[in-house]
């Protein structure tokens, strides 16, 4: 007989089953057109077949793309691709919807004036553009710019930057997600700036803090191949996680926690593996540093008697899983909470990182793999001129590199905040490349607050986002399957990987890529920003690595077979852009610290005078706003494969497909435990007014008791206002009521969760 916990993995075993297998994707992509008044006719014609490889998420899935003349019918999932393998996610699936869904796509560059929108053309657009920004730098107010890049990696990200650097502004600043924690915590105990990834097809034991691995952390495909291979490997997975997600619901075993207490979670089992002497003692002697100082404060103060006060995880499950994961052959704790997109703190990915160090799992097989890749190394050196020099010694608006914020890379709340309150210099123009900060942004009603306060702001998008609705220029982006684009290696995975995409359609609106708009305008702008970006399209840039990556020999080539490198470098252009190069024997990168091992407490702390106890890994409560008095319950949030919250919005598929205990008509539905449903009276489906610090929102209960008493847990990728019919209004946008809280350390801000409250309507 089933328990109720194997009838749920059942469950959304078999319907993950479903949505992974390559082959209900095969027909739910041309379903999708015909399943909702699309305006699609399945056209006469020839058929061809053409390959691309999917931007929709850091993923990078090789598609093959049918075509029946000039039109793209369907996307099927790549079977030689390494990365995906022939898989395929909803989102991906979706590409056609999204290519072709006209109310969505910016189609025309876009001018606002007087409150009402003006299409104009490509050369006046580009002129207003570099007009602007020659006339602020020749004021020698360069760092009046700032920019927001929603790429966040990839080359596309370093162009960016490097566009920002020879203008001369310090404010670059990027969306934020869980990689800030990430490779903070890499770069202080390893020193590696590098990728990292996470080799979890040879790990036997996982251990995941939140990761939401099934609802698309890294690639979802990937995940579900991880998962069904656990199966005949007998490797175990262990999910920590406050609610029963997809991903907890399909692993070995679920470990409920109290939300934000996984740093005290992991340092327990750091007291039970180093107590019971079962950590790696050769690695731990010659690769490792400070771990005396480590161990005398996990023994101290993370007891399983403590932690389990901590966080609501019994004494006997962390002595438990300690032991077993300090005993697997190659056991492995990840970290990164949601798809990745919700942050955590510093801390906490130290202290989850501790037991990957105590186990000696760093560069091995089943490990945390860290290297570097060429499509990140290979730009040449920047030669700024005197303007460029000055303008970036000034202050950036974030308050990063102050005192108060030195280990901070980039901190959009508090951009917001400041250009909101006192300034210590006006931004005039503002950039923002393929993201949605006025919804996506920690309290996006602050940030629409501070746009308003800048006179220029231009959006580069593919879509009609509500950013784009506050910008005074929309600049339109091709979608990917109408332009060249290139992949690096995606976001987990433990070798590096680099491909190119060309376009798969014409362009079907007057769209232009941004990494050519930039290019352009660098030459209008200054001789330093156009001898900084000498390159004359996107693709060259594309082409420069490739041929850098050739030049090496190394790897294997993955199009209409897997390869060796051809003989000349045509052939390789040409097999690369129907495929992928990849290199699983990359050379790993050792620990590049002060100590040259991997350091417990951090040899970079030392500058900011820390106490001991501050420089290790250790568990401090998040300080979130509010009184318990007040607030009494916490909200969380949580990612789901279908739907997306970030700036590639859901399809209308996917917006068709949540289930009625997400999205009722237009009412989104939080979930409450049974005991805490009681206690406030409350049925199924009954209106609930939820309350936190930071707005409030009228929502439908759903009672479930896959998730901890005293939490409530909405998605993320509701409440929008702006994309198309099938999105806006549909629920709540989580953002504008959890806020963010602060780490002080490192400045991360994280909206994890918030205090809250329900009043029954
Ligand atoms: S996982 Fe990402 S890259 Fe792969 S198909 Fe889905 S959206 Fe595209």
């Amino acid at each position: 007989m089933l328990t109720r916990r194997e009838f749920l993995q059942f469950v959304v075993g078999g319907a993950l089953g479903a949505v992974f297998s390559p082959l209900p994707w095969r027909i739910a992509d041309e379903m999708v057109l015909f399943s909702q008044r699309w305006t699609y006719q399945a056209p006469d014609g020839e058929e061809s077949w053409t390959k691309a490889l999917c931007q929709l998420c850091p993923g990078g899935c090789g598609l093959r793309v049918r075509k029946i003349d000039n039109r793209v019918v369907s996307v099927k999932g790549d079977l030689v691709n390494p990365i995906n393998q022939g898989g395929l996610c909803p989102l991906g699936a979706s590409s056609v919807q999204l290519l072709y869904g006209e109310k969505r796509r910016v189609r025309k560059p876009l001018k606002q004036e007087n409150g009402r929108w003006k299409e104009i053309e490509w050369d006046e657009a580009l002129d207003i553009l570099a007009q602007k920004l020659r006339e602020f730098r020749e004021k020698r107010e360069s760092y009046t710019l700032a920019c927001i890049d929603g790429y966040g990696r990839g080359l596309m990200s370093d162009l960016i930057k490097r566009f920002c650097q020879s203008y001369g502004t310090p404010n670059y600043l990027k969306m934020p997600s869980a990689d800030d924690a990430s490779s903070l915590a890499m770069e202080l105990m390893q020193g590696h700036k590098g990728h990292v990834g996470f080799d979890l097809e040879n790990a036997d034991y996982i251990l995941s803090f939140g990761s939401q691995l099934l609802e698309g952390w890294s690639v979802p495909v990937r995940m579900q191949r991880v998962y069904a291979n656990s199966l005949k490997t007998k490797a175990k997975i262990v999910q920590i996680e406050p609610r029963l997600s997809d991903t907890a619901a399909k692993a070995h075993e679920l470990l409920p926690i109290k939300p934000g207490t996984e740093a005290a979670l992991a340092l327990g089992f750091a007291h039970v593996i180093i107590k019971e002497g079962i950590y790696n003692q050769d690695f731990v002697s010659n690769s490792t540093h400070s771990f005396d100082a480590f161990k005398e404060l996990v023994l101290k103060e993370y007891s399983p008697k403590a932690v389990a006060n901590i966080t609501g995880v019994n004494i006997n499950d962390i002595k438990r899983i300690a032991k077993e994961f300090a005993q697997a052959k190659s056991p492995l704790a990840i970290w990164e909470k949601g798809k990745g997109n919700i942050p955590c703190g510093l801390y906490e990915v130290m202290a989850i990182h501790a037991l990957n160090a105590l186990v000696g799992n760093i560069n091995k097989k089943g490990g945390v793999i860290c290297f570097n890749e060429i499509a990140e190394t290979w730009w040449p050196e920047l030669n700024l001129d005197t303007t460029a020099t000055e303008s970036l010694k000034m202050d950036r608006i974030d308050q990063v590199r102050s005192k108060k914020y030195s280990l901070a890379t980039s901190m959009l709340h508090q951009f917001a905040f400041n250009l909101t309150t006192e300034p210590k210099y006006p931004i005039n123009a503002l950039l923002i490349f393929e993201a949605n900060p006025c919804y996506a942004a920690s309290q996006p009603d602050l940030f629409v607050k501070a746009v308003k306060k800048i006179p220029f702001v231009v959006v580069f998008s593919t879509f009609w986002t509500e950013t784009a609705q506050q910008a005074d220029l929309v600049l339109p982006a091709p979608f990917y399957l109408e332009t060249w684009n290139g992949i690096t290696t995606p976001k987990g995975w433990p070798y590096p990987v680099f491909g190119i995409s060309k376009p798969a359609t014409q362009n079907l609106y007057d769209t232009k890529h941004p990494g050519d708009i930039i290019l352009t305008i660098s030459k209008k702008i200054s001789d330093n920003t156009a001898q900084a970006l000498p390159w004359g399209s996107f693709e060259e840039i594309l082409k420069t690595v490739a041929k850098k990556i050739y030049d090496t020999g190394e790897g294997k080539l993955a199009s209409s077979q897997v390869s060796a490198l051809p003989r000349d470098f045509n052939t390789m252009w040409e097999k690369l852009s129907q495929g992928v190069w990849f290199n699983p024997e990359v050379k790993k990168v050792g620990f590049q610290t002060k100590t040259g091992k991997f350091e417990f407490l951090p040899s970079k702390f030392s500058a900011l005078y820390l106490s001991q106890k501050a420089s290790l890994p250790h568990y401090e409560a998040w300080e979130l706003e509010g009184s318990l008095e007040e607030y009494p319950l916490t909200l969380i949030c949580y990612e789901t494969l279908m739907l997306t919250g970030g700036y590639i919005a859901s399809s209308p598929y996917m917006m068709k497909a949540l289930p009625p205990t997400l999205l009722k008509k237009n009412d989104l539905l939080v979930e409450i435990h049974p005991e805490t449903a009681a206690k406030y009276k409350l049925a199924e489906g009954d209106k609930v007014r939820l309350k936190t610090p930071f707005g409030e929102a009228k929502v439908r209960a759903h009672i479930f008791e896959g998730i901890m008493p005293e939490l409530i847990a909405m998605p993320l990728g509701l409440g929008h206002s702006a994309y198309d019919e099938y999105l806006a209004g549909k629920g709540v946008n989580a953002h504008r009521l959890l806020g963010y809280t602060e780490e002080k350390i490192s400045g991360i801000a994280t909206w994890a969760m918030a205090k809250a409250n329900l009043v029954k309507i």
